[in-house]
């Protein structure tokens, strides 16, 4: 299995971050293990200060595909909210020396997922709380690139198999969160993880 990520697909948050809004998707991977267990606990990583949540739609892949042209859509069966974990420091000090992202992104526990879900035709809201805080909303129509695009370029490069999972990227609104928050993520208006950070 594989975790695909796509950075920088909302124009607002490649802003906030002071990133260019990209003229491709932006890909990075995590590796199997960086998914956290159904019922396993998070706990806050020793080699960062600067966690940082990203909630995102997460699309499950169904079948296998490879250059996909037509029907990328029929290529996926589920989706979720998930957050995609960074270790901010860790990426600013890599970003700075133009060295790969790993060690910020796809590190054990790196990836939460929630409850799977049947995909719905048109625009979908979601959201994320911090200790019943909002701090992140998005949409599907403010990505830059959509769901069946992102299928079909991904599969340009990557065979896509099922089981295979797509983060689709982060809105505005990321930010740190600490030992002891609890972090809660909504499909629409339905929750689909809760998640507290341990020490
Ligand atoms: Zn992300």
């Amino acid at each position: 299995m594989k975790i695909f990520c796509v950075g920088r697909n909302y124009a607002e948050h490649a802003r906030e971050l002071g990133n260019e809004i990209p003229e491709e998707p932006v890909i990075f991977m995590k590796p199997s293990t960086a998914l956290l267990p159904v019922g396993a606990d998070f706990h806050y990583p020793v080699f960062t200060k600067d966690l940082h949540y990203e909630a995102e739609l997460v699309l499950r892949v169904a079948k296998r595909g490879s250059k996909i042209s037509s029907d990328a859509l029929t290529y996926i069966d589920a989706i979720t909210v998930g957050i995609d974990f960074t270790a901010r420091d860790l990426q600013a000090e890599l970003k700075k020396k133009g060295l790969p992202w790993e060690k910020a992104k796809a590190w054990d526990q790196a990836a939460i997922l929630g409850n799977w879900q049947a995909i719905p035709e048109g625009e979908i809201h979601f959201s994320l709380k911090k200790n019943g805080n909002p701090v992140q909303q998005g949409s599907t129509n403010y990505m830059i690139f959509p769901f069946d695009f992102l299928i079909a370029h991904i599969s340009q490069y990557f065979t896509l198999e099922p089981g295979d999972l797509i983060y689709t990227g982060t809105p505005a609104g990321v930010g740190p969160c600490v030992v002891g928050d609890e972090l809660e993520g909504y499909f629409e208006d339905q929750s689909v993880f809760s998640l507290i950070i341990h020490a």
